[in-house]
């Protein structure tokens, strides 16, 4: 009993410490209680620490830095390479990555790691009570992962963020270059966050792509990997690709779906249009249909 009225104190410290925060003031309409019990058990659970600044303000869910974790891995891999203008900073800081799968991930591990005190993580915060979330049920439907979750819209969101996290990891170990997840408790994400020390991963439309030929090539390559792996986007463009590195990395994958849902067929479609008219305008000779073709080749 005691213990509970310590960790009942120990909360609202929490509560507190984050609504005083100068970012959260303006915006604390966002983390309702349960918002605040989830982060506050991200923190006890080690994942992460202090709360740094938003960088996005979306319609369903705003996205914060904040200091890692004791519990927080390393995040590590790279894939396929491509030339920007320099933008994300040229300059070899000795970090050496050159794969994005589990192989990968063990020569990294030679490497001292950075100090907890620098290292930051992203954390995506859903909205529960977005208007949007109608929306959502319609990503969920046909999906095996997440059968018989109802119209409850608290349980909608709270599938759609666990189903934001296992996309995460199915592509990441096809081989596709994506924030690692790092955790997930109820309406929040976890992961790794893109970033130099100049800030955030810039997306492909805020870049000068030097080599656009290239970039395409690996995300087309990305997006083959991903179809094979039985998952599609559902919402690829130049706003949802980041360049870090010298290397592409796939975003926001909460709507992504299985080939086998009855939407997989159209939203690959779309995602082709996305990303051939992108690429078109960068100067590459490209088609939806024929980036089509070669996501979808066996
Ligand atoms: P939304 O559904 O609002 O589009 P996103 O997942 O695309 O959510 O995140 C919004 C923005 O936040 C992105 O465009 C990107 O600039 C930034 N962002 C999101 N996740 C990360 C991350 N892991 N690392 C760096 N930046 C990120
Ligand atoms: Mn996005």
């Amino acid at each position: 009993d005691r213990i509970a009225r310590r960790r009942d104190r120990e909360f609202s410290e929490f509560r507190k410490r984050i609504k005083d925060t100068e970012q959260f003031k303006v915006e604390a309409s966002v983390f309702d209680d349960a918002t605040f019990a989830a982060l506050y058990k991200l923190v006890q659970d080690g994942y992460i620490d202090a709360f740094g600044a938003p960088i996005s303000t979306g319609k369903e869910a705003n996205v914060y830095t904040a200091l890692a974790g004791s519990e927080s891995p390393d995040a590590g891999g790279a894939d396929l390479t491509v030339d920007t203008d320099g933008d994300e900073g040229s300059d070899d800081t000795g970090s050496d990555d050159t794969g994005g799968d589990e192989r990968d991930r063990s020569t990294s591990d030679d490497q001292p790691p950075t100090p907890d005190a620098e290292r930051e993580v992203a954390v995506k915060v859903y909205r529960i009570n977005a208007s949007d979330f109608k929306d959502m049920r319609g990503y969920l439907d046909g999906d095996p992962r997440f059968e018989g979750i109802g119209s409850d819209k608290k349980k909608v969101v709270t599938a759609w963020v666990r189903k934001e996290f296992a996309n995460l990891r199915r592509a990441r170990e096809a081989g596709v270059r994506v924030p690692e997840p790092i955790a997930v408790e109820r309406n929040v994400l976890v992961m790794e966050y893109i970033a130099t020390e100049a800030g955030r991963a810039k997306r492909l439309n805020e870049v000068h792509i030097e080599n656009p030929e290239t970039a395409f090539e690996v995300l087309r390559e990305y997006m083959r990997r991903l179809h094979r792996a039985g998952l599609v986007h559902g919402d690829l463009s130049e706003y949802n690709v980041v360049f870090h590195e010298g290397q592409l990395v796939v975003i926001d994958l909460g709507q992504a779906v299985t080939t086998h849902s009855p939407n997989a067929e159209d939203f690959l479609r779309r995602d082709c249009t996305n990303v051939a008219n992108f690429f078109a305008s960068q100067g590459v000779e490209v088609t939806s249909d024929g980036l089509y073709e070669f996501v979808t080749a066996e």
